[in-house]
């Protein structure tokens, strides 16, 4: 391999010291050194000197079984780019051996437009039945049940599910903020959305829609399809602005773009090196901000009581990625009485890893094994977390682990002290 070396650059600095081994999920569930940080980089750095071809099947396994959860990055102390590295190896895997028919299927269902639309329809129409609660457990379909039963509004908010929002003129907020909707977030979890739209206007910001925007690309890089990604990102710097109008009416393009989902921050903020030719998507990513920022640098504004016992889990690309780690706290923290719980390793991988819980079960289902006991013992009534990958995985998990608890996004939990505290009357 020549000339640009793209991402596998990233892993130059790697010394092997070995400080990423215990902070890795998957070498803690198989104790393998081949399936640890450290491994995986030598295996890359074999697959771009050309001494592993692209299809060799040791190469193949333990990068499949990685989840790109990157908590190897923040213990590295020679800060590695483990993410930007499977990025780049991933995509010459797949330029050889394509993308396996199970995850090319939950692309095309997931976020092709035109087709999603449909897909979430259905999907919706079938959670309101409740049959997927009822048929949640451990094998394929049971589990893939319990995912789809862990979008339902988990009735925190007493705020109702419109998309209008509060009384805005009431509330005068008056900080622009383009809402990212995205495409499973869009699909499943409106309700979030609401809840962030709401939050967001009691603590002065003016929510703005960013039409035009599509789904952020993530799955897609992490599935080797960069030039997928790439065709997304540049759909959504063309929505977004980031240099340009904005898609706000073309007065600045400078506001904040506020995301709900870890994964699709973590993708919009990295759009500068998925493009580095295009100063527009370093831009875009330079203006994106998780929801529990935004309200954090505004407090957030306190509001009625909430008697729940709150286990926070915080999603890996929202902690590793994004080292956003304090905010989320803080939404938290607005909420008198809320009892937050300490859960040990709350920041280990839960397994969910984008469409890693489809195509790899078995190891998916063993990272979540040791959280399930943890939050077992915890005893929650909720858990909060802020991406939608995470409240399927745990939601699933959970219930077929028999522990009752529900799971949100935390911005669902400050919807309801506000609607209690009688913000949206
Ligand atoms: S990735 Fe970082 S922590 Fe892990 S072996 Fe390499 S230098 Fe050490
Ligand atoms: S991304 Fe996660 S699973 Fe993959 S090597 Fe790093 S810590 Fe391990």
């Amino acid at each position: 391999m020549s000339g640009d070396r793209g991402g596998f650059a990233a892993l130059d600095s790697c010394v092997h010291c070995g400080f990423c081994l215990q902070a890795c999920p998957t070498f803690l569930a198989t104790g393998d050194e081949t399936d640890s940080p450290r491994g995986r980089i030598a295996l890359m750095r074999a697959l771009e000197q050309g001494e592993l071809s692209a299809d060799d099947a040791g190469l193949t396994l333990h990068l499949d079984r990685c989840l790109g959860c990157r908590a190897c990055e923040p213990v590295c102390p020679s800060g590695v780019g483990y993410g930007r590295g499977l990025e780049a190896a991933r995509a010459v895997i797949t330029d050889r051996r394509g993308v396996p028919l199970l995850a090319r299927l939950a692309l095309w269902a997931l976020t092709t437009p035109g087709v999603a639309e449909i897909v979430y329809g259905l999907a919706r129409a079938l959670r309101s039945t409740g049959v997927p609660a009822r048929l949640a457990g451990w094998g394929r379909v049971g589990f893939a049940m319990g995912m789809l039963a862990a979008t339902k509004q988990g009735g925190q908010s007493r705020a109702g599910s419109g998309r209008d929002g509060p009384d805005s003129a009431r509330l005068r907020p008056s900080q622009p903020a383009l809402l990212f909707r995205g495409c499973i977030m869009e699909g499943l979890f409106r309700h979030v959305h609401d809840a962030t739209i709401r939050t967001l206007a009691v603590n002065g910001y003016a929510v703005r829609e960013g039409a035009g925007g599509v789904c952020c690309g993530a799955l897609h890089a992490h599935a080797g399809l960069l030039e997928e990604a790439r065709a997304l990102a540049r759909a959504n710097v063309a929505a977004l602005g980031g240099g340009g109008d904005g898609g706000d009416g073309g007065d600045g393009g400078d506001y904040p773009i506020v995301v709900n989902s870890a994964g699709c921050g973590a993708m919009l903020r990295e759009y500068g090196h998925l493009l580095p030719d295009e100063p527009a998507a370093a831009a875009l990513g330079a203006r994106v901000r998780d929801v529990t920022e935004l309200l954090a640098a505004r407090g957030p504004a306190p509001g009625a009581p909430l008697d729940r016992r709150v286990a926070y889990d915080p999603p890996c690309h929202l902690l590793h990625a994004q080292r956003v780690a304090d905010a989320p706290l803080a939404v938290l923290a607005a909420i008198p009485v809320l009892q937050l719980l300490t859960v040990p390793d709350a920041e280990q991988c839960c397994g969910s890893a984008g469409l890693f819980t489809l195509v790899q079960p078995a190891m998916s289902r063993a990272v979540l094994a040791p959280k399930l006991e943890r939050l077992r013992a915890a005893a929650p009534q909720v858990v909060a977390t802020g991406n939608p990958g995470c409240v399927m995985q745990l939601g699933a998990g959970l219930r077929a682990a028999g522990v009752r608890a529900t799971v949100c996004h935390p911005v669902e939990l400050l919807d309801a002290s506000y609607a209690a505290a009688g913000h949206y009357a």
